[in-house]
């Protein structure tokens, strides 16, 4: 019998990090909370069984595990694509050669912005970061792996897609993968870093205007591509094609509903992950889905309804958002 899953799911490794970066929506480096060996494994078969397309092993920082080669090794014999995240941090020529060994093809590495001065307002400055994750890129790029670069864009970088976009072709950086900054975790108090709908539409015009450009294949993840009617993109995958694992284990539709317990959908400590989606399937999709559903009645305007849930929760909360969207949801 063959099973349907998810496409893609997402599984926080560690909440352990060397960084403490401002925007980190797990607070990451708080606590040194690794997922279960044995519930990484476990949650292996079943997305095998399940047919997941993609694995996509996020922290913290995960290459702080020792074991993060032998569970990615394990994970590229099972799933056709497994990509690891990382800030870069601990990439050098040995940890290259460890990476290479998983049989890993896809690398992740965070820059979040076209200078040091930019990169280190978010990752923390005077540790000479920047430079140190472009020399990290660098190694990987000559060992063949496929490397892209993820750039959050904020209040203070919604119009580098251009420099990014150089930077990621000097460092032979194939794609550019693009996030709109979602405050929540420790990103919840940066509210200078928080991002309007009309910088968020800034962004998405150079997107448009760069995207036939030569150097670098440009990509937006579903908050972005999924936030504007006028892209005509995708409605909120969260549940549908897209699941994150936390790293106790707390399966959720999005990682960025975690601070809402009502979208929890079970935990694998508790059962198997292959019953939890199954039984989601089956029984508790259409609540899911009527859920979704009435949190995106609520708007007024037709324009907002497919936009990012996670995004419609924050603007919720944060009633002195100058977002449109604000005015428009029932107080
Ligand atoms: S809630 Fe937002 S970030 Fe999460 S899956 Fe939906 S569009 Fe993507």
């Amino acid at each position: 019998m063959v099973f349907s899953g998810p496409y893609h799911v997402e599984i926080e490794a560690t909440l352990r990090c060397p960084l403490r970066c401002v925007h980190c929506s797990l607070k990451a480096g708080e606590k040194k909370t690794d997922l279960l060996r044995e519930s990484y494994i476990e949650l292996l078969e079943n997305c095998s069984k399940l047919r997941v397309k993609i694995f996509d092993v996020i922290g913290g920082e995960p290459l702080i595990r020792p074991d993060i080669y032998e569970l990615l090794e394990s994970a590229v014999r099972k799933i056709p694509n497994v990509i690891v995240n990382t800030s870069g941090f601990f990439i050098n020529k040995k940890v290259v050669k460890k990476l290479k060994k998983t049989g890993i093809k896809n690398i992740f590495v965070s820059i979040d912005g076209p200078s040091p001065e930019k990169h280190e307002i978010i990752r923390g400055s005077g540790k000479k970061l920047f430079q140190k994750t472009c020399n990290g890129i660098k190694l990987l790029i000559k060992e063949g792996f496929n490397v892209t670069v993820a750039f959050v864009v904020n209040k203070v970088t919604f119009k580098d897609v251009p420099q990014m976009i150089e930077l990621c072709s000097l460092l032979g950086v194939k794609n550019l993968f693009i996030l709109g900054f979602i405050p929540i975790g420790r990103g919840a108090n940066q509210k200078n870093l928080i991002i309007t709908e009309n910088m968020l539409m800034e962004t998405l015009k150079d997107l448009r205007k760069y995207s036939n450009n030569k150097k670098v294949n440009l990509q937006v993840d579903c908050s972005m591509d999924c936030a504007f009617y006028e892209l005509e993109g995708d409605i909120c995958p969260a549940g549908a094609n897209f699941i994150t694992i936390t790293v106790n284990g707390d399966v959720f539709p999005c990682g960025f509903l975690r601070e809402n317990p009502e979208f929890k959908l079970g935990n694998i400590k508790e059962k198997r992950f292959f019953d939890i989606w199954m039984n989601f399937k089956k029984k508790k999709l259409i609540n899911f889905n009527q859920m979704l559903r009435n949190w995106y009645s609520q708007f007024s305007d037709t324009k907002f309804k497919n936009i990012c849930l996670a995004r419609i929760l924050y603007n919720f909360r944060n009633k002195n958002s100058d977002s449109q969207i604000i005015r428009s949801f029932p107080p």
